[in-house]
């Protein structure tokens, strides 16, 4: 038989509309009293998605007006990492991002990319560059609307870099009054790793594009558990350039590696993804900048 798949909307009933009224009345969201309940939660986080409304609110009236959001990506990494990397990997940069450039919030990952040369492999998930050129659209929409001046997005897979940095002129163009940002600068990307991976004495071949000692490293740092350690083996170590990376976009990556992996993961450690992770976010605050607008 085949197979179906349904997609299923998440529908939470709280409560009845007369329940829900009932409750508004009795609770206003904004009193003070609430204010100083929460308040010790809002200095915990500054990811929107674990904070109410009201403490975003404030928190925003409160001078926190810039909001980081990194886009990432759902494919394949290789038999050794989940498919959630460059989503969980940017969700933690965006974080350590938006407290380097304080009076910031984190805005929620956006977990999908442009992964298309990347469906050969099971669990790979790809949005088209329009789609994901409307997300960026609405999400710009949505938090200009909230008060944020400042819009800063994290690409971390480099699929998604192209479209980023256009969905960002436009978005300039339609908010004029708003500093929309992010980092595009995906050779200059390339380069940290490589160096950073250099000072352990790891080669840039075994760093790796793809699933290498390098994103590896990152995951174990963050994800111990879900890292298969006994996984571990080598992908494509060949030359890699203009002609590699133009087969990949036009045949798959499985033209050139049938693992997934280009590099070699069997020197990562979480320690050198601590230290990878903590880097790079250092390194893209520095190239992210200071406002520019009021
Ligand atoms: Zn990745």
């Amino acid at each position: 038989m085949k197979k179906r798949f349904y997609i299923v909307p998440l529908v939470l009933f709280l409560c009845s509309p007369v329940a829900c009224r009932d409750k508004a009345a009795a609770a206003d969201p904004e009193k003070p009293a609430a204010q100083a309940k929460v308040e010790g939660q809002a200095t915990k986080t500054i990811s929107m998605e674990q904070m109410t409304w009201p403490d975003i609110k404030r928190t925003i009236e409160s001078g926190f007006t810039t909001a980081v959001v990194a886009v990432g990506s759902t494919e394949q990494h290789g038999p050794h990492l989940p498919t959630m990397t460059d989503a969980r990997i940017g969700d933690e940069l965006a974080e350590r991002v938006a407290r380097k450039l304080g009076h910031a919030l984190q805005a929620r990952t956006i977990e999908v990319g442009v992964s298309e040369h990347h469906l050969a492999f099971a669990g790979t998930i790809s949005i088209r560059a329009e789609t994901l050129s409307l997300v960026l659209r609405d999400y710009v929409d949505s938090l200009v609307r909230h008060g944020f001046t400042r819009i800063v997005f994290v690409p971390i897979h480099g699929g998604n870099f192209a479209t980023v940095r256009r969905a960002v002129e436009e978005a300039r163009r339609v908010h004029p009054g708003t500093d929309v940002t992010a980092f595009t600068d995906l050779p200059g990307l390339g380069d940290i790793l490589i160096r950073m991976s250099a000072e352990y004495g790891v080669s840039a071949k075994e760093a790796g594009e793809h699933a290498g000692e390098n994103e590896t490293s990152m995951m174990m740092a963050l994800e111990g558990g879900l890292v298969a350690a006994d996984r571990f083996a080598p992908g494509y170590m060949g030359p890699f350039g203009d002609a590699e990376m133009r087969l990949i976009l036009e045949k798959g990556m499985s033209a050139i590696t049938s693992n997934g992996v280009l590099g070699d993961p069997r020197t990562a450690s979480a320690e050198k993804g601590e230290v990878y992770l903590e880097r790079l976010a250092d390194f893209l605050v520095s190239k992210i900048g200071p406002k520019t607008t009021d």
